[in-house]
C-alpha cells in the first residue's frame, strides 16, 4: 500500500513536471566581462534581420574540454544555450576585445546560429568563416603590427559578420 501510495505520488510529481509550462532549467546569465559582446551580437543580428533570441543563454568562465581551444558550446536536448570560454589568460585577459568578440561570436554561431565548422580558404589564404576551428581573431587587429602586413583586418569584420549570419554571403574584394 505504502509503495503504491509512493508510485502514485511519485507518477504525479512527475506528470505536473511535464505539464507545467516549463520554465527554463536557467535562465539567462552572462558574465559581466562578456554581457558587451552579448550585446553587440544582438545588435548584429538585428541589423541582418535575424531573429535571435539569447533568453536562456548560459554563459560561464571554466574548462571547455576539446572542441575549440577557447571556448565550447554545449547543446542538449531541452537544456538553454550553454558557453564555456577558457579562464587562460591567451583566450580572454590577454585577447583584444576584436578576438573576444571573435571567440564568442564564434561559439554563438554554434550555439545559437547553428553553424558548424567551415575550413575553406580564399585565394589570400584567409579563412572563409569565423567559423573556422583555429582562428577566432580572423578580423582582429594584430598584436604585433610591425612586419606583419595582414595585419590592419578591421574593414574584414562587416564581411565576416555577414557571413557569420548567412554563409551564402559573396566573397568580398579584398579575398584575391
Ligand atoms: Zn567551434
Amino acid at each position: 500500500m505504502r509503495i503504491q501510495n509512493l508510485l502514485i505520488v511519485s507518477l504525479l510529481a512527475l506528470l505536473s513536471c511535464q505539464s507545467e509550462t516549463k520554465p527554463s532549467p536557467a535562465s539567462y546569465s552572462v558574465p559581466a566581462s562578456v554581457e558587451p559582446y552579448i550585446q553587440s551580437f544582438r545588435s548584429a543580428a538585428q541589423q541582418r534581420n535575424r531573429a535571435v533570441s539569447t533568453d536562456r543563454l548560459i554563459v560561464e568562465f571554466g574548462d571547455p574540454q576539446g572542441e575549440d581551444v577557447c571556448g565550447r558550446c554545449l547543446l542538449e536536448a531541452g537544456q538553454p544555450p550553454h558557453i564555456v570560454l577558457s579562464t587562460d589568460a591567451y583566450c580572454w585577459e590577454q585577447a583584444s576585445d576584436n578576438e573576444k568578440e571573435g571567440l564568442v561570436f564564434h561559439e554563438l554561431g554554434h550555439c545559437l546560429l547553428g553553424r558548424l565548422h567551415r575550413n575553406d580558404h580564399f585565394a589570400n589564404r584567409a579563412y572563409v568563416s569565423l567559423m573556422n576551428p583555429d582562428n577566432m581573431g580572423v578580423y582582429a587587429t594584430c598584436r604585433y603590427p610591425i612586419g606583419d602586413d595582414d595585419c590592419d583586418k578591421r574593414p574584414r569584420r562587416t564581411y565576416y559578420l555577414d557571413e557569420l549570419f548567412d554563409p551564402a554571403t559573396p566573397k568580398p574584394s579584398w579575398a584575391d
